[in-house]
């Protein structure tokens, strides 16, 4: 009794508060430059990818789609994820199709990548109540939409995963320079962008994720992660458990956790108990 009751938070990776992730939609060859500048730079992305599209060498904007069997040394780092098959307005199908669409990109994408896949981008946007119920169903732990939030602050819903802003917002710079000046620590930050490869060579505007990706990478204060590893991570800070007191806390998952006591950073190992 009588103790004072300590401020306990959960940080991100290293005790840190902020987090850069990126979203990039159709697996077109544009892919391999973006990758090559992401990798450059330390940044981490999640791709979103239709497996059935794949065979049709040239689609309606006429550009060539990333031959599955180089997903898994193009993607090597970051997170290959559902797209559906076909790329259909999801929200329109039949239920049928719906978990069709999901569950057989999932697992092509499985079989190639070597790993559970489970992320989602919906094609054209399209999103409804009854899709995200037929993603939980088919084991999908996050899912972005088209809508962009202008702001730095964690979706209260991963599978309505509102970004930050597309690559083309004329406010990009400042969003930048925004994230970078960013020392608040009341709250976890992200920027999350989003937007496809192609764009960059149609719109002949590569500048654009070349700087942005020179200036927000090699931060020491940003954590650099694909979508789901923020999930992941986030699901491993929620199973903590830690004692009333606050003097100790165990962490049942397989990574590491770190929490901010008393405005120390402390990093709960995996399967211990640790004294906090
Ligand atoms: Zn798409």
């Amino acid at each position: 009794m009588g103790e004072r009751l300590r401020n306990i938070y959960t940080q991100f990776p290293g005790g840190k508060h902020k987090v850069l992730t990126l979203s990039y939609d159709d697996g077109k060859i544009e892919d391999r430059r973006l990758v090559d500048i992401l990798n450059e730079n330390g940044i981490k992305a999640t791709f979103n990818v239709n497996s059935g599209l794949v065979n049709d060498h040239f689609d309606e904007y006429y550009k060539e789609r990333i031959p599955m069997e180089e997903y898994r040394d193009l993607y090597k780092g970051h997170e290959v994820a559902v797209h559906t098959v076909t790329h259909p307005t999801i929200a329109r199908c039949p239920k049928e199709q719906m978990i069709r669409q999901i569950i057989e990109d999932r697992r092509a994408l499985e079989e190639v990548m070597g790993y559970t896949v489970r992320g989602c981008a919906y094609p054209n946007g399209s999103y409804s109540d009854e899709v995200v119920d037929a993603l939980k169903a088919c084991g999908i732990r996050h899912a972005r939409t088209v809508r962009s939030t202008g702001g730095f602050y964690l979706p209260e819903d991963f599978l309505r995963w509102h970004p930050t802003c597309h690559h083309n917002f004329e406010g990009l710079d400042n969003l930048k320079k925004e994230f970078l000046a960013l020392k608040k620590t009341q709250y976890l930050y992200i920027f999350y962008l989003w937007g496809h490869s192609y764009e960059f060579e149609v719109n002949n505007n590569w500048h654009v994720i070349e700087s942005f990706a020179a200036d927000m990478g090699g931060q020491d204060d940003i954590w650099y992660a694909s979508n789901i590893e923020i999930v992941d991570y986030l699901d491993a800070a929620g199973r903590m458990q830690v004692s009333v007191k606050g003097d100790f806390a165990y962490n049942p998952s397989a990574i590491s956790v770190f929490l901010e006591v008393d405005k120390k950073t402390v990093e709960c190992k995996p399967g211990i108990t640790t004294e906090l």
